[in-house]
């Protein structure tokens, strides 16, 4: 497919791909891994550590997806291993409450003002599909707005023109959604809130929430225009529909308190993920203390885990957290920047056109002459550029993204050195970008 891509036959790599296949669906747990919108063989990871990735064939790169946003603080570090360690000399699981739940719920409200309470859960998945419950739960509707090119994990009634794997696969939704379980289910384009308000006046008194990616990172980056957020707010209040903020993303990385500690919109109900699980199995929702008072076992809607809140996961997440300190997120900031302006002065000058977008420390670049503020304009990209610049990159040590539509993800622990990488490997990789043709 690309000039990275010419021996992997013989690697390590492609042969546990080859193994993987047997019994793994496409080889892998999750879609976008197959690097199947980039071809070649996917690299299969032996272990990491700070921004370094170490492949099965002992080739490093610098991780630039940091398990798609959890690791802020790069790999294996310190803190974050010492807890997982004492935690799990401890017991794995004990399906009764710990002490470290109460304290990660704790840390989450003290970070983000609008959240009151929190309840645990194993994945993002799981968190916006049960803020979706809860919010028809408290408002006895049925009917949800979402964003075409959002993405809110694989539940059901949100695949609907989701972005991340679904984008990067051309996919509108999931065969095994059931009419019933779409129909309920409005998209309308992000970042457009006129059609937000059509979409309530087409549906009076049946919009349980509206649920948004705070700032959206699974187009792309592509943070809200100015008065976006704040609209859905006010819309969302007219109609007395609830605002879900899915937070998993942006939660904890773009600021302290997330995209919330960016523009202050209060949602009533948000989810986490990512970075609050420390790169263990954890994520979360929470928000207005009388909403989530409708959950069991103070109320009816229904919502358990045989695993959440597990105590090895709760001490990673916890231990990230905790060492995520203003110095962290200062460096996320210089890193994301230092990032973009290297891709940027790189296309520049090979003449690609292109637009590096930022949704806070998220990074992207869309191979198009005008910035990208919704779906439709991210997928008019000139996205088959993408897979050559892709290998480029990886071939020279660097590993970005595997697909046009997702966000670039830094970790505060990469360096000069991390940065010199990257800036060799860059005028490679624009070259190549300059060099692609649409198949
Ligand atoms: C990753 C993500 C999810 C899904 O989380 P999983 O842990 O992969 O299930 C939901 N919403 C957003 C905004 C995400 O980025």
């Amino acid at each position: 497919m690309s000039s990275g891509d010419f021996d992997l036959h013989a690697t390590n790599s492609a042969r546990l791909f080859e193994r993987a296949g047997k019994v793994i669906p496409g080889g892998v747990n999750s879609p976008v891994r197959a690097f199947g919108s980039v071809g070649g063989t996917p690299r299969f990871i032996r272990e990491a550590s700070g921004y370094t990735l170490t492949d099965v064939d002992g080739n490093n790169y610098v991780d630039l997806v940091s398990s798609w946003g959890p690791m802020i603080l790069g790999h294996a570090h310190p803190a974050v291993v010492e807890a997982v360690r004492e935690a799990a000399l401890g017991g794995l699981s004990f399906g009764a409450p710990t002490e470290g739940e109460i304290a990660l719920a704790e840390e989450i409200v003290a970070r983000v003002a609008p959240v009151q309470k929190v309840r645990l859960v194993n994945s993002g998945t799981e968190a916006t599909m049960s803020a979706v419950r809860l919010a028809r739960g408290f408002t006895g509707r049925t009917k949800i707005i979402k964003f075409s090119g959002c993405y809110h994990g694989h539940v059901d009634a949100l695949l609907a023109d989701a972005g991340s794997g679904l984008a990067t696969f051309g996919l509108p939704t999931s065969p095994g959604v059931t009419g019933a379980q779409a129909e309920d289910t409005i998209v309308v384009r992000y970042n457009d809130l006129e059609a937000v308000a059509a979409a309530f006046a087409a549906n009076p008194g049946a919009v349980a929430c509206v649920i948004t990616e705070a700032a959206a990172g699974n187009m792309g980056a592509v943070a809200p225009l100015p008065g976006f957020n704040e609209g859905l707010r006010r819309l969302t209040t007219e109609h007395g529909a609830l605002l879900i903020m899915d937070e998993v993303m942006t939660g904890f990385r773009v600021s302290a308190s997330g995209w919330y500690g960016i523009d202050n919109v209060a949602g009533d109900l948000y989810t986490f993920g990512k970075v609050m699980s420390g790169g263990l199995p954890a994520a979360a929702f929470g928000g207005r203390a009388d909403i989530m008072g409708h959950l069991a076992p103070d109320g009816p809607v229904y919502q358990a885990g045989t695993l959440s809140g597990n105590p090895v996961a709760v001490a990673a997440g916890l231990a990230n957290l905790r060492a995520a300190d203003a110095d962290v997120y200062a460096k996320l900031a210089k890193n994301a920047t230092a990032l973009g302006d290297l891709m940027s002065e790189a296309l520049t000058a090979e003449g690609v056109v292109h637009r590096v977008q930022y949704a806070g420390t998220l990074v992207s670049v869309f191979f198009s002459e005008n910035a990208v503020t919704n779906y439709d304009e991210a997928k008019a990209a000139q996205t088959w550029r993408f897979p050559a610049f892709f290998h480029a990159l990886l071939s020279r040590g660097v590993y970005p993204p595997p697909s046009a539509f997702e966000a670039w993800f830094v970790s505060a622990a990469l360096d000069d050195r991390a940065f010199s990488i990257i800036a060799d490997a860059m005028p490679h990789a624009a070259k190549a970008a300059a060099a692609a043709v649409k198949s």
